[in-house]
């Protein structure tokens, strides 16, 4: 035994050098200068303007460039940042960039981002009302707005969850759930395979949600406006009338921003007491802008929803907020029982991680609860409607020009064209150039078999003169 270790404490390995364990979590001088090296470069990335669109390296590249950072001793903080900064974080495309109009961007607040650290800072639990009230009132507050904002009754509530594919299938197999107690209820057999109704043109994650449920989905035809109507529902419900637990409905497609025919989908619903479920997580936000409502009548009558913050709120990733009409089925559906979280689940307080597939959970709704509080909802409206604004001048420039037409009309922000005469490798080669000379990140999609392009707009530092710039480079 060495002299530095007191009587009693267990031997070292041999071979390990000296180590205080409480040295990483200690106040000391070192550990607050590792603070600040991290929140110095937090706060220069956070302001960074003109900030480059960047692009990925291979693995090789990023082999050669950095690895070997995990030692035994540590590599030190001032290291490891510079590391982050100069290697890692430029083979990330920067998902707010203004340039980037694939998938669905990012395009946080200032407010949100700089509060998303304050939430690392806090080590809040938000899962249970016991451990993070405070965060829990806060994020209801948001919820309870967005909720009015829908239609929903007074009662309805949710959670912050982490993404839009999680709070789709956390709001169906509360579904499921509450078909199967009726079904008890009622002396009823439940059927040998439930089902999901959903358009054909609905996003992966109602697939995915299915597969990981072993239910099946029944894909109804949307009609030639690419809308899923009520007639087709019916259809869909009529042939699988003992199997189908939940009809879901899509408020904006991933694609091409397409709400369904929410309306009649919901008076099919209701005529048979099936529970029906919004998929909103991108463009259930344009219903904050008051003109386009009437293209979400509807939503309103559902049963659960969920919306994106991460996508057209202005969130950092990752953010879905999953809001249900009446919490209680929730509840039912989700609360973990287990002998040491009694104290939890034996009292009525509202606790989040009973509402959704989770346990311990991020405090994550508070960057939007901190942002909406700073700025206030009216600014959110008219950063949305900037979006749907652009995606309609930009379309009107798109036809107007020869060589590239429009696939159909933008509803929302989501704008898909093509340029007449090209091939798909002739797509390809544009879109890398255009990412190697980082102007945009603009990938190439794909619709019934055509090769397309499209652009989503979600950031409101996104100009009509940097979409036209783009254009040109299609001549
Ligand atoms: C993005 C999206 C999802 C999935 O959400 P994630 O947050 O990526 O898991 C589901 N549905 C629609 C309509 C979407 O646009």
């Amino acid at each position: 035994m060495t002299a530095d270790v007191p009587d009693g404490a267990p031997p070292r390995t041999p071979g390990s050098p000296a180590q205080e364990p409480d040295r990483m979590h200690a106040i000391s001088p070192e550990t607050k200068a590792t603070v600040d090296e991290v929140l110095d470069y937090a706060r220069r990335r956070a302001v960074w303007e003109d900030i480059p669109l960047d692009k990925p390296l291979t693995p090789r590249d990023l082999s050669r460039l950095a690895a070997g950072s995990i030692t035994a001793a540590g590599i030190g903080a001032r290291r490891a940042t510079s590391l982050f900064e100069n290697v890692l974080a430029p083979a990330c495309v920067t998902t707010d960039h203004p340039g980037y109009l694939s998938f669905i961007p990012s395009a946080p607040t200032k407010a949100a981002i700089a509060f998303d650290l304050v939430v690392s800072a806090s080590s809040i639990y938000g899962g249970s009302w016991m451990e993070g009230s405070g965060a829990v009132f806060a994020e209801n507050e948001v919820l309870h707005w967005l909720a009015a904002e829908f239609g929903l009754p007074a009662g309805a509530g949710g959670v912050f969850m982490q993404g839009g594919t999680i709070g789709n299938l956390s709001a169906l197999v509360t579904a499921r759930d509450a078909a199967r107690r009726r079904n008890r209820e009622a002396g009823r057999p439940d059927p040998a395979r439930w089902a999901v109704v959903c358009s054909a043109e609905a996003h992966s994650s109602i697939t995915s949600a299915a597969a990981v449920m072993d239910v099946d989905v029944v894909a109804a035809p949307p009609g030639d406006d690419g809308r899923l109507h009520g007639g087709a529902v019916a259809r869909a419900l009529d042939e699988n009338a003992e199997a189908v637990f939940a009809v879901v409905a899509t408020g904006g497609t991933t694609n091409f921003g397409i709400v369904d025919d929410i309306a009649s989908i919901a008076a099919e619903t209701k005529a048979r007491e099936v529970w029906l479920h919004i998929d909103g997580a991108y463009g259930l936000a344009a219903m904050l802008v008051p003109r386009m409502r009437p293209a979400f009548a509807g939503v309103e009558l559902a049963d659960s929803l969920i919306v994106d913050p991460h996508k057209w709120l202005f969130a950092p990733f990752d953010a879905c907020a999953l809001i249900y009409r009446d919490p209680a089925g929730a509840k039912l559906a989700h609360t973990q029982k287990a002998e040491y979280l009694d104290t939890l689940t034996e009292t009525a307080d509202w606790n989040p991680s009973d509402l959704g597939i989770q346990l311990t959970r991020r405090a994550r709704g508070l960057p939007l609860w901190f942002s909406l509080a700073t700025h206030g909802t009216d600014l959110y409206r008219a950063a949305i409607d900037h979006g749907i604004t652009l995606a309609q001048q930009i379309a009107d420039e798109i036809t107007a020009r020869a060589g590239l037409s429009l696939v159909r009309d933008p509803q929302l922000s989501v704008v898909v064209f093509r340029r007449e005469g090209w091939t798909p490798a002739d797509y390809q080669r544009w879109s890398d150039g255009l990412l190697e000379d980082q102007v945009a990140f603009v990938v190439p999609s794909s619709h019934r078999g055509e090769t397309v392009l499209r652009f989503a707009i979600i950031s409101p530092l996104t100009t009509y003169d940097r979409l036209v710039d783009i254009l040109d480079t299609l001549a």
